[in-house]
């Protein structure tokens, strides 16, 4: 738990926030802002500013996000039409909230990643 720190808040529960799936190693939820029909942040439960601050050692959670990611786009019905899952990182990417947290999107097409 780190201070200040909003999914940190929201993993330990001191948030009026949902939960649509928590293990011992991470916390799924609905972001609060969302850009699609479906549109869940998948976090782990240590505070890891962003996948910039990943190493080897966090492999296995690393993997375990993307499963829980796919367990979650089935349990909302999205894993058949599709989905795009993206970890914003750093300034040229956006990234606003500084606990690494994957976006899971879908529930209807998402246009392409070039612009
Ligand atoms: P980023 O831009 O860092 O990739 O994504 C941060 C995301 O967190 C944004 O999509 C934003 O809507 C979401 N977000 C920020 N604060 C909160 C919050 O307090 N609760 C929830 N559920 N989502 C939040
Ligand atoms: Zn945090």
């Amino acid at each position: 738990m780190t201070e200040n720190c909003i999914f940190c808040r929201i993993i330990s529960g001191g948030a009026a926030t949902e939960l649509l799936y928590q293990d011992a190693q991470v916390t799924a939820f609905r972001d609060r802002t969302p850009a699609a029909p479906v549109h869940v942040l998948i976090v782990p439960n240590r505070h890891i500013p962003s996948l910039s601050d990943t190493a080897e050692s966090d492999e296995a959670l690393l993997g375990h996000i993307l499963t829980v990611a796919s367990r979650v786009a089935r349990e909302m019905n999205i894993a058949e039409s599709g989905y795009r899952v993206v970890a914003n990182t750093g300034p040229n990417a956006g990234q606003t909230v500084f606990h690494l947290h994957f976006h899971l999107m879908g529930g209807q097409p998402l246009g392409g990643l070039r612009r």
